[in-house]
């Protein structure tokens, strides 16, 4: 089987069978290569529906919650994205598939640099990387019409809120423990936020001064 035909067994079966019906969102998971954001040696795991280790104790999501996530932050062609967490790259990549521009945090720096390697090397220009703390967004480049957070928060950081524009969604994982829920905060006024449950869902914490550092020393 070649790796386009692993890329749309993956999405038939894991992606479309369990509910995800925008197209936008799979046809970025038929294009990107997800065996090349993965460790080397573990290629032939990627199409798997399975997080696997990637280095700095972090993983490459599921594809099916990667999906899920990306569907939720119901994106469009101009829209201007921040995901906060960008391990491997492959999150990222798939977005910047759909969106017009994304911006990408994590706070490990050789993961950051493995991930913009990657992207260089597949010519996907319209992704910018800094490496530090994503718990409080990246002011310079807000407003958001989304932000997907690849990590799990105690509670919702209101910096992230605040960068979010008009009608702008953000995805985001929260919780005291394991599972957290998977939450959906739309921002319908100036001052105005809508939350919606999508579910119980296993994150890596978000550590960070928004996120766990500070208040729960267990995750320093
Ligand atoms: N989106 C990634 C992908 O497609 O491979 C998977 C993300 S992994 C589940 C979570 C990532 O969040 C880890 O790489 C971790 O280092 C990063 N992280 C944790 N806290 C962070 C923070 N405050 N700022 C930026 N990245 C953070």
């Amino acid at each position: 089987m070649t790796w386009a035909q692993s890329r749309d067994r993956m999405v038939e079966q894991h992606v479309i069978r369990r509910g995800i019906n925008d197209r936008s969102v799979t046809m970025a998971m038929r294009t990107v290569p997800r065996e090349l954001f993965v460790d080397p040696g573990f290629e032939e795991f990627a199409y798997e529906d399975a997080p696997l280790a990637i280095g700095q104790g972090q993983t490459i999501s599921q594809p099916y919650i990667v999906a899920l996530m990306i569907e939720k932050a119901d994106l469009d062609a101009g829209d201007n994205v921040l995901e906060i967490g960008t391990g491997s790259g492959y999150a990222a990549a798939l977005v910047s598939r759909i969106a017009r521009h994304v911006y990408t945090v994590e706070r490990h720096e050789p993961l950051a640099n493995q991930a913009k390697r990657r992207f260089e090397k597949l010519g996907y220009r319209n992704i910018d990387v800094r490496i530090g703390d994503g718990s409080k967004g990246w002011i310079k480049a807000a407003p958001f019409d989304a932000i997907i957070v690849s990590a799990g928060v105690p509670e919702v950081p209101s910096s992230l809120k605040e960068q979010l524009d008009l009608g702008g969604r953000l995805v985001i994982p929260v919780g005291e423990g394991e599972p957290q829920r998977l939450k959906r905060i739309t921002r319908t006024g100036v001052s105005q936020f809508e939350e919606e449950d999508l579910g119980g869902v296993m994150f890596v914490p978000l550590i960070g001064e928004d996120a766990w550092t500070a208040r729960h020393p267990m995750y320093t």
